[in-house]
């Protein structure tokens, strides 16, 4: 049975974003903005960055507060509904400091579930893939418990996201809480961090400095690459689907590829010749992964509809602009405008206004 929300016709709600000056958090602020809702938007800027939401500071609906969620939060006034993205995500972000990200999945969620029981507000883990760890199943359905290294360099995250998942369950069972947990696989597009480490920012940054492009390993392991207007409509979906849906379900698009095709697809929609340069491959570096998403397409008549190519490109466009800030230089080694221009309508309304 399809039992999706009619999106457009909702009330609209008093709404927490925590980690949403981020890349994937401020996206949800802009739509949340366009639907009406008041938001506010909680962050220590730890990944994220003040431009990412520095145009909305003046939107009469919009509150921007520097706050640690690993610090219990007091707000005053009625709150409907909170997403939780407030983590680094990143492999060498979130293992700069292990013990940090451990305690921001585990303390951050546990504040912001306490928030949510005391204002009965309705919340939203952003989980991951990762909870799958280097899968011995493939693709990943929801019911796959995973293989998780629990004393790798991962394990911080991984496990961190894990006992995330287990406090928005138990917080269920004891408070009868509203809980959604989506676990998010690879999701691309504008305002990454040009320093990100992840594999997408990583090769288009290097292909549009002409420098080389660091592949791990031999290339040959795969991920599935969500864009992220794509993955904020599924969030937004879980978010309003009826009381009962409370996931975990998989958020992603299942077209998956190897790492080297992603370099090369990358290369050609630049029109880069940097050379490809093989580096070594991270330990517990997940050697295929690719989520399942009929939970998704049942529960919420959800699917990914932009393909890889358009979605690059909207990408690629936003970090031409970046890159071209910072080395002018390097815009000479261009591909002319024309080969940049499929942005979809969203990203290039919210690229502009990130400028
Ligand atoms: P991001 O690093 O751009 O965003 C994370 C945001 O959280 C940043 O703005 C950062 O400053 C903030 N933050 C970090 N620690 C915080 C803390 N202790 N207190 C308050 N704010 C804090 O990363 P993103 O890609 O936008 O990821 C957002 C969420 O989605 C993360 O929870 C991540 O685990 C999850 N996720 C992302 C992906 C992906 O492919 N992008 C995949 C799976 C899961
Ligand atoms: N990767 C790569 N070169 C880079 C960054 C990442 O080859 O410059 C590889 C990485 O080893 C992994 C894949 O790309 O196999 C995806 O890495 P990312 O950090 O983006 O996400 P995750 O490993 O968390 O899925």
């Amino acid at each position: 049975m399809n039992v999706q929300m009619p999106i457009h016709t909702r009330r609209s709600h008093r709404t927490l974003v925590a980690g949403g000056a981020g890349f994937i958090g401020s996206h949800i602020c802009d739509t949340l903005l366009q639907r009406g809702d008041t938001v506010i938007c909680l962050d220590n800027l730890h990944t994220g960055a003040m431009r990412n939401v520095r145009p909305l500071l003046n939107h009469p609906h919009f509150r921007f507060i520097e706050h640690d969620v690993r610090e219990p939060l007091q707000l005053d006034g009625p709150i409907d509904r909170i997403y939780n993205f407030a983590c680094p995500a990143s492999p060498p972000h979130y293992q700069q400091d292990p013990v940090g990200t451990m305690k921001t999945c585990v303390i951050g969620t546990l504040n912001l579930l306490e928030l949510a029981r005391q204002k009965s507000a309705r919340i939203l883990q952003a989980s991951t893939s990762e909870v799958y760890g280097d899968p011995e199943v493939h693709p990943q359905p929801e019911s796959y418990t995973g293989h998780v290294n629990t004393i790798g360099p991962r394990a911080c995250y991984d496990e961190g996201k894990r006992a995330a998942e287990t406090l928005m369950f138990d917080y269920r069972r004891m408070h009868d809480l509203e809980i959604k947990v989506a676990r998010i696989f690879n999701t691309y597009g504008p305002r990454m961090h040009e320093n990100d480490g992840r594999v997408v920012s990583n090769f288009i940054v290097q292909a549009l400095r002409g420098a080389p492009i660091t592949v791990y390993g031999s290339g040959s392991q795969t991920r599935s690459f969500c864009f992220v207007d794509d993955l904020v409509r599924g969030l937004e979906m879980l978010m309003e689907s009826p009381a009962g849906v409370t996931g975990p379900v998989n958020l992603g698009n299942p077209h998956e590829m190897s790492i080297e095709a992603i370099a090369r697809e990358v290369l050609n929609c630049t029109n880069s010749v940097s050379p490809l340069e093989f580096k070594p491959l991270p330990v517990d570096d997940p050697k295929r992964r690719k989520p399942l998403i009929t939970t998704a397409e049942k529960l919420l008549g959800w699917r990914p509809r932009i393909p890889l190519r358009k979605g690059l490109e909207a990408t690629v466009a936003y970090f031409a602009l970046e890159v071209a800030a910072h080395d002018p230089a390097a815009t000479k080694k261009q591909p002319s405008p024309s080969r940049r221009s499929g942005r979809t309508r969203l990203t290039l309304a919210n690229s502009q206004q990130a400028r």
